[in-house]
């Protein structure tokens, strides 16, 4: 295993910041991972795990060891007539499991095609896009354990996953390192088409509905709203979508007649865009750090922005939404160092 010292990260984070790690590794397997705790503990670094960058801000140079996660593998470990295991490495990118998966007929994942992203990164937040998330197919994970080095299980009351959340962002942050994910898919479609344009666009493509068109129909949607990385850095949606409780909701409601909010349970979410929007921030623009023209929810480096730029940003949207609405909004992407 090599390790690289003052290595540039400008290419191996999604907002394509220029900034450098102490040192940086890749990790194809557990023994690796465990390699790199033993150097990142022998020398006192802090260690950041990365999968593929796409929901990070790198506000500076990192002081130790960025630890990439690049163990690839799939396999079927378990049939039991229509419905199927498949178990697969942390740094398989998720996207073209997503497509693996529809040639093989494997269903389940279809809505979550097109999110950047290693597999091993999806359970952190329980990735999610058009009425489903990873939890609905997730049956277990493998990780090594930053403190004794040990692999341990975890099924999914253990992951306590939530909107946009699990443990490994709460309790257990910074303490395990994905290595394996197990999903469980089904031979038998289930389609899911009942969110936002997915029927429309189903219908605009006028092909019968099943797996493969759900996930075109949902490609096409994404291609026409989202800004690629490749293109314009971003991390996808910067905040997340506020639920807060009715009585907080309906008084807004009042003021706001137009105010987009979806039932949560005894909840409502609130659509942060919809509040970034009304605040007057989509398509605007501080040097190089930007908010997106057609997507509010969206910050974008126009080239040359640094993380703390696009934190200084992201610090003005937050203060005039909390104004506005009296809603606090957090972050989704991890800051560091
Ligand atoms: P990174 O950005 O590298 O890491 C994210 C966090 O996870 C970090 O804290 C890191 O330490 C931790 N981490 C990564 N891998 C591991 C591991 N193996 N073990 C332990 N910790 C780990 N997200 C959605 O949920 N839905 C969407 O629809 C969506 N759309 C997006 C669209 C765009 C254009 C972009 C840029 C991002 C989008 N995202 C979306 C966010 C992002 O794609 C997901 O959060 C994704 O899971 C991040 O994967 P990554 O490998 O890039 O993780
Ligand atoms: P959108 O369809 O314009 O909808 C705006 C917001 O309203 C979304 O955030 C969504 O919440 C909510 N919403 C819309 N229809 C809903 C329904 N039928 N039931 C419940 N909630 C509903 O959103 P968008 O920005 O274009 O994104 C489309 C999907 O891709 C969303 O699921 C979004 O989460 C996902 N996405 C995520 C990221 C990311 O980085 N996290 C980036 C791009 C897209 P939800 O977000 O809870 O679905």
């Amino acid at each position: 295993m090599q390790f690289e010292a003052e290595y540039s990260l400008k290419s191996d984070n999604s907002f394509g910041f220029d900034v450098k790690a102490r040192f940086r590794a890749r990790a194809e397997s557990q023994e690796d991972i465990q390699e790199a705790l033993v150097f990142a503990s022998d020398r006192s670094l802090p260690l950041m795990v990365m999968g593929e960058g796409s929901n990070l801000v790198l506000a500076g140079d990192y002081p130790g060891l960025v630890l990439n996660i690049a163990i690839g593998g799939k396999k079927i470990v378990k049939e039991e007539g229509e419905r199927v295991w498949l178990s697969v490495g942390a740094g398989e990118n998720w996207h073209d499991l997503v497509l693996w998966c529809l040639d093989n007929g494997l269903y389940g994942i279809e809505n979550l095609v097109l999110i950047p992203g290693t597999v091993g990164a999806a359970p952190i937040q329980n990735i999610g896009a058009y009425g489903v998330e990873l939890e609905s197919c997730f049956e277990q994970l493998q990780a090594v354990c930053r403190e004794t080095g040990k692999v341990e299980l975890f099924d999914s009351s253990a992951c306590a996953f939530g909107y946009r959340d699990s443990i490994f962002k709460g309790a257990l942050k910074d303490r395990y390192i994905i290595s394996q994910v197990t999903l469980r898919l089904n031979r038998n479609p289930q389609l899911n088409t009942g969110y936002g344009e997915i029927e429309s666009e189903l219908s605009a493509m006028d092909v019968l509905a099943d797996p493969h068109a759900v996930a075109e129909a949902v490609t096409r949607i994404r291609r026409r709203k989202l800004p690629d990385p490749n293109e314009i850095g971003n991390a996808g949606s910067f905040f997340k979508n506020p639920i807060i409780r009715q009585d907080e909701f309906e008084p807004l409601r009042q003021r706001f007649p137009d105010i987009v909010g979806y039932p949560d349970g005894d909840r409502v979410k609130v659509a942060a865009g919809w509040l970034v929007d009304q605040c007057g921030w989509k398509g605007t623009r501080q040097g190089d750090a930007g908010v997106h023209d057609r997507q509010a929810l969206v910050l974008v480096n126009y080239g040359n922005a640094t993380g703390e730029q696009v934190l200084e940003l992201a610090k003005k949207i937050q203060n005039s939404v909390e104004q506005t609405f009296g809603i606090k909004l957090d972050l989704e992407p991890r800051v560091y160092p």
